[in-house]
């Protein structure tokens, strides 16, 4: 398709939020409470054989979505979804990180969900213009940035089951503060042996609503037992590590080496996973993707051989993980401190991303 054909639509918001109720807001984001005054979105329609296209993109006021109440996105789950943050200069300058590495996962999902496929360059102006018209939403302080929510949904009215010919890609955005809350405090993090978050030919690699439903109920048992996230193991394959419920995780050894899970397929394609592979290897540790078990992590740790666990994805960039806790044992220190590594790489991560350290990698987009 001609993509400089599809131009975007504008109609302001009539109710916007007074600039005294955006400051309280942005003084005190948290993460996800808050959204902006707009949308973007781009329809998707095909025939019976498959042939669609994008067309009407548009920003509009933020608002409730009217749709079907047969919708196959409200009964087959056809969804997906991406996260990513723009952030805002000190020179008034506006970026994202790495967004292509989001289109392109985005686009891996739609291939696995199938759902359409959307050109990089149409996701990129979408949060172009959506940023644009929202651009005094984007806080400003330690950590903080305006989160972007790139999603697609199935939204023809249809109860057979095949794959819908109406699709709608929107982008909502939220202020976003530091999303644990406070100081940079190691972890607890609880490992779900009951449940399981996917398996070999399933959609683990894939970013759909379907994947964070099936986790929630793992979620509240670790919750339940004091923990803010959730580890998932491949108990078919020796409790392998895979990964958090929204975050995928390195071990840091003593001999220099930076170890994650390898891609199986069964675990998110993680854009911050990719940065720290990247910055490991330029700092010269031995990077390792490779398959980890939990006896590994619980013999490492017993030995001092790992001596740093951290998880890290976009919302919270990189988190040191104090404890795993299980229904029998502990490992790890609710007491840790954050490892010389975690700090040092979280630090460079931010600094290229918030504008105070070199971008030498060339991931950042001016929006
Ligand atoms: N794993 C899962 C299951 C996630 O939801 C996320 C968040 N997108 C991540 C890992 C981290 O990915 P990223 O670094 O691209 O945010």
């Amino acid at each position: 398709m001609s993509v400089s054909a599809l131009e975007f639509s504008q109609q302001l918001s009539a109710h916007p939020k007074s600039a005294q109720e955006r400051a309280a807001i942005l003084a005190n984001p948290g993460f996800g409470d808050y959204f902006t005054d707009h949308t973007a979105v781009i329809d998707y329609k095909a025939d019976e054989t498959g042939t669609g296209i994008w067309q009407n993109a548009r920003i509009e006021p933020y608002g409730p979505i009217a749709m079907d109440p047969a919708a196959a996105v409200l009964h087959y789950g056809q969804e997906i979804f991406e996260g990513l943050k723009a952030y805002r200069h000190a020179d008034g300058s506006v970026w994202t990180f790495r967004p292509e590495a989001n289109a392109a996962r985005m686009n891996l999902s739609a291939l696995r969900l199938a759902l359409p496929e959307l050109p990089e360059e149409l996701f990129m102006e979408s949060l172009r213009r959506l940023v644009s018209v929202d651009s005094d939403w984007i806080p400003e302080g330690d950590g903080a940035a305006l989160y972007l929510r790139p999603f697609m949904i199935a939204t023809e009215a249809f109860l057979g089951v095949r794959p819908a010919r109406e699709v709608s890609y929107r982008v909502i955005a939220s202020p976003a503060g530091n999303y644990f809350g406070g100081e940079l405090k190691p972890v607890s993090i609880w490992l779900s042996t009951r449940y399981a978050r996917a398996g070999i030919g399933g959609t683990g690699e894939a970013k759909c609503g379907g994947n964070y439903a099936a986790s929630l109920i793992a979620q509240m048992e670790g919750e339940a037992h004091g923990c803010k996230q959730v580890l998932f193991l491949d108990a078919a394959n020796d409790n392998a590590v895979e990964e958090l419920g929204g975050m995928n995780v390195f071990f840091v050894f003593k001999d220099g080496s930076l170890v994650t899970p390898a891609l199986s397929g069964t675990i998110l394609h993680g854009v911050t996973r990719s940065s720290v592979i990247q910055l490991g290897r330029d700092r010269g540790l031995d990077v390792q993707e490779r398959k980890i078990t939990l006896d590994e992590w619980r013999d490492g740790v017993a030995s001092g051989d790992i001596t740093e666990v951290f998880a890290c994805g976009t919302a919270a960039v990189i988190t040191p993980v104090g404890e795993l806790k299980t229904e029998t044992e502990t490992i790890g220190s609710a007491d840790a401190v954050a490892g010389p590594v975690t700090m040092s790489i979280r630090e460079q991560l931010l600094g290229v991303q918030t504008g105070t350290v070199e971008d030498t990698h060339g991931w950042l987009t001016r929006l």
